[in-house]
């Protein structure tokens, strides 16, 4: 008979539980709905790993508000970053004049956003601000001023709530650390 595989057995650790997520997004979407009360912002998400986390922000913002998308490269398969950033997929619209906020999963080195942020600016929106759902602190290797951030982490490699391990484990409702088998696993295959 075959076995079930469950995406649980794959997870050393829990670090962020599913409602302490959901409670802290719903902060911030409070937050956010105050600072954006008298314009109607455009919420960047990044694709794919911030496409959770753009959802339930945007349920936890009661104000008018419209939302687009990009996708960037990332680390592919691999758990480290090259250093190289590329845009996968563009806005569609005209950001000029508005008032822009970038919704991204995890802030690592850095590079990302940095590149993102420059890329952004130079279309002038009115205003240009970041709001990162986890900031690995230890991690970076350029400053990039983030106006909001969900939770602060260890320097580990998470999955879960949108983020990857070779496309997978994005499903998991919270986020956690794979345990070592796991990781080289997905890595081969
Ligand atoms: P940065 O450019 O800041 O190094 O990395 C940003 C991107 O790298 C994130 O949007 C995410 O796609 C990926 N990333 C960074 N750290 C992690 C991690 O711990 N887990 C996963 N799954 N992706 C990460």
């Amino acid at each position: 008979m075959k076995t079930t595989v469950r995406l649980d057995d794959s997870i050393a650790e829990v670090l962020i539980e599913a409602d302490v997520l959901q409670d802290r997004v719903k902060e911030l979407g409070a937050r956010l709905s105050v600072l954006y009360k008298d314009s109607v912002p455009i919420l960047v998400g990044v694709l794919k790993g911030a496409a959770p986390f753009l959802v339930d922000l945007m349920r936890a913002m009661p104000i008018p508000l419209q939302v687009e998308f990009m996708a960037v490269s990332s680390y592919g398969r691999n758990t480290q970053h090259s250093g190289v950033v590329r845009i996968l997929m563009d806005l569609v619209v005209g950001i000029e004049g508005r008032d822009v906020l970038i919704v991204e999963d995890i802030v690592d080195t850095g590079l990302t956003l940095d590149y993102l942020r420059s890329y952004l600016e130079n279309q002038n929106p009115r205003s240009l601000r970041i709001v990162a759902l986890l900031d690995k602190v230890e991690a970076r290797r350029v400053a990039v001023p983030l106006d909001y951030v969900g939770f602060q982490i260890p320097n580990e490699f998470v999955v879960g709530y949108g983020l990857d391990l070779a496309e997978q484990y994005r499903n998991l409702p919270y986020i956690g650390i794979l345990k070592a088998l796991a990781v080289a696993e997905a890595l081969r295959s």
